[in-house]
C-alpha cells in the first residue's frame, strides 16, 4: 500500500470512529435503570419476585373455585380472567394516580396481589419458552408448561390435548358455557393460531363455548360487556386487551413512554367498567364470582420473547385472596 493510501485509511477510520463517538454522545442507547427497584417497593404485593408463582396458577385458582362449595347464599358461580396483554409488572406503580383502576378496586375488595413468571422457569434460570402472548396464555389456560401443551411460541398450534378451561370446565360438567373475547389473531384465527384445533373441536362437539374476535380493543369490550349484561352470562370468560401490547410494541415498553402507560391506564379503566358491570348484574348477590387480572408477558425496548426481568415479571390479582 502506497504512503498517501495508508493515510488516507487512517483519517476514515478515524472520521467513522468520531461520528460514532458523536451519535452515542448525542443520541445515548436507552437502558433500563431502576426496574427491580420499583418492582421491589411494590408494598401491596403478597410475595416477591424470587417467590413468584408460575402463571399456571391461574389455572388453579379457576379450578379451585369451580371445585368448591357454594358460599351460604349464593347459588352460582362464575369466574373471569381480566388479560392485560404485555403489561409489565412496574405499570403498579402508576396506581397512586387518579385514574379509576381495576386492580386497586378488586384490591380495595379485599383482594390479593402476587408476582407471577412467565417463560416455563423463574429467574435465574434461563426461560424454556418465549415469553410471548401464545405460550403465556396458553400456560395459564392448561396449567402446563410448553413441554406439556407444546406452544412454546407464536404460530405454533396446541393439539386437543391437553383442553383449556374453556373445554374441559364444561366437559367435567363444571360449568354450562365459557367464552373467549379476543383481538389478537394468533388465538384462533388464522390457520397456525394457537387455538385453532380447539376452536374446530368446539364447533364438531357442540361444546357451549364462544370464541369471538373482535377487530380491536373496543370492540373486545363491547363483546365482554355484551356478554356480562345478559341474564345467563358466560360460566367463565376469559378475555384479552392489547391496550399496553400493542403500544409497547408501537413505541416501546417502558413507564418513561406516555403512550404505553396510557395504555395501562386504558387496560385498567376497561377492567373497571367490566367489575362494574358484573356488580350491576340483578343476579350478582346470588353469584359467586372469582375475578382475575393478569398478564402473558412484560416487555422491553419495542419487544419480548426473551429472558430479561421485565419481560418475564408478571402478576395476578384476585378479588379473593390467593393461597401462598
Ligand atoms: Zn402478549
Amino acid at each position: 500500500m502506497k504512503k498517501s493510501a495508508k493515510i488516507c485509511l487512517i483519517l476514515f477510520v478515524a472520521v467513522v470512529l468520531a461520528a460514532a463517538a458523536t451519535l452515542v454522545f448525542l443520541f445515548p442507547p436507552v437502558v433500563e435503570t431502576g426496574y427491580e427497584e420499583k418492582v421491589d417497593a411494590l408494598s401491596f404485593m403478597e410475595n416477591t419476585r424470587e417467590t413468584a408463582v408460575p402463571q399456571t396458577e391461574i389455572y388453579n385458582l379457576i379450578s379451585d373455585h369451580f371445585n368448591s362449595a357454594l358460599p351460604e347464599g349464593k347459588t352460582e358461580k362464575k369466574a373471569i380472567v381480566i388479560g392485560y396483554d404485555g403489561c409489565r409488572a412496574d405499570t403498579f406503580t402508576l396506581l397512586d394516580s387518579e385514574h379509576k383502576s381495576a386492580v386497586k378496586t378488586l384490591l380495595a375488595d379485599g383482594g390479593n396481589a402476587v408476582f407471577s413468571y412467565c417463560g416455563g422457569v423463574n429467574m435465574p434460570e434461563k426461560n424454556t419458552q418465549d415469553t410471548s402472548t401464545a405460550p403465556g396464555w396458553c400456560s395459564m389456560l392448561t396449567g402446563k408448561w410448553a413441554e406439556t401443551h407444546g406452544v412454546y411460541k407464536n404460530y405454533q398450534p396446541k393439539e386437543i390435548e391437553p383442553k383449556t378451561l374453556l373445554i374441559s370446565l364444561i366437559e367435567d360438567g363444571k360449568i354450562d358455557s365459557s367464552a373467549f373475547y379476543v383481538s389478537w389473531a394468533g388465538h384462533f384465527s388464522k390457520p397456525k393460531a394457537t387455538y385453532i384445533n380447539e376452536l374446530n373441536y368446539i364447533e364438531e362437539n357442540n361444546i357451549n363455548s364462544v370464541f369471538l374476535r373482535a377487530e380491536n380493543d373496543d370492540g373486545t369490550k363491547a363483546n365482554v360487556l355484551a356478554d356480562i349484561n345478559k341474564a345467563d352470562c358466560s360460566d367463565f370468560i376469559f378475555l384479552t386487551l392489547e391496550y399496553t401490547d400493542h403500544n409497547g410494541h408501537a413505541t416501546g415498553f417502558s413507564l418513561d413512554n406516555p403512550n404505553y402507560t396510557n395504555g395501562f391506564y386504558s387496560a385498567d379503566e376497561t377492567g373497571l367498567e367490566f367489575i362494574e358491570a358484573i356488580k350491576s348484574r340483578k343476579t350478582y348477590e346470588n353469584e359467586d364470582w372469582l375475578i382475575l387480572i393478569t398478564t402473558d408477558h412484560g416487555g422491553i425496548r419495542r419487544n419480548h420473547g426473551g429472558p430479561s426481568v421485565q419481560e418475564r415479571t408478571t402478576f395476578i390479582v384476585s378479588n379473593k385472596e390467593i393461597a401462598q
